[in-house]
């Protein structure tokens, strides 16, 4: 048995809602959800003009390998009627691995840890709601506090007054 963190996310239609019926969905594939994260609201990432996101993470524990578990998001995705990927566009669900057990993987169609994860406050914020500040992201060997740090650190000297 694994654990996984997911990221959530959603900025169309009923955006709480649809987190929370993603979450429902997940029990037929064999996906446990163990815990959910506050639901944070956040301005849209990317150079794409579109509505704010309700993101959230959840932990889940699930006998799928990591590429079962991707297919069974995008088919919850497809299943929520997901407009077709436009990359960085609005979505009514947006399912992604952020993290599963320790493992590092990278085979083109999957990376773990998500690629995103440490350029994401959204991610980052409600990820470490669950694992707390002294989990240790597999890759750099930082704490998930220390990548936080960064992360604001970066923001404030991008920011303009
Ligand atoms: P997006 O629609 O921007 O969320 O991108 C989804 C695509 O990213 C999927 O079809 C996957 O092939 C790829 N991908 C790579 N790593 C991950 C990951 N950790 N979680 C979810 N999707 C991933």
């Amino acid at each position: 048995m694994a654990l996984a963190y997911i990221g959530c996310g959603a900025n169309l239609g009923e955006r709480e809602r649809q987190i929370k019926d993603a979450l429902q969905r997940m029990s037929a594939f064999g996906i446990k959800v163990e815990k959910v994260s506050s639901f944070m609201e956040s301005a849209p990432y990317g150079p794409v003009d579109q509505p704010d996101f309700i993101n959230a993470v959840c932990l889940v524990s699930t006998d799928l390998s990591p590429g079962e578990l991707l297919a069974a998001l995008k088919r919850i995705e497809r299943d929520m009627d997901r407009l077709p990927a436009a990359r960085w566009g609005p979505r009514n669900i947006d399912l992604d691995i952020l993290l599963y057990d320790k493992i590092i993987l990278d085979n083109g169609d999957l990376t773990i840890p998500h690629k995103d994860l440490l350029n994401r406050p959204f991610a980052l914020l409600p990820l470490i709601q669950l694992a707390g500040e002294g989990f240790v992201h597999p890759v750099s060997g930082l704490s998930l506090k220390e990548h936080l740090a960064a992360l604001e650190t970066r923001e404030k000297y991008h920011s303009t007054p």
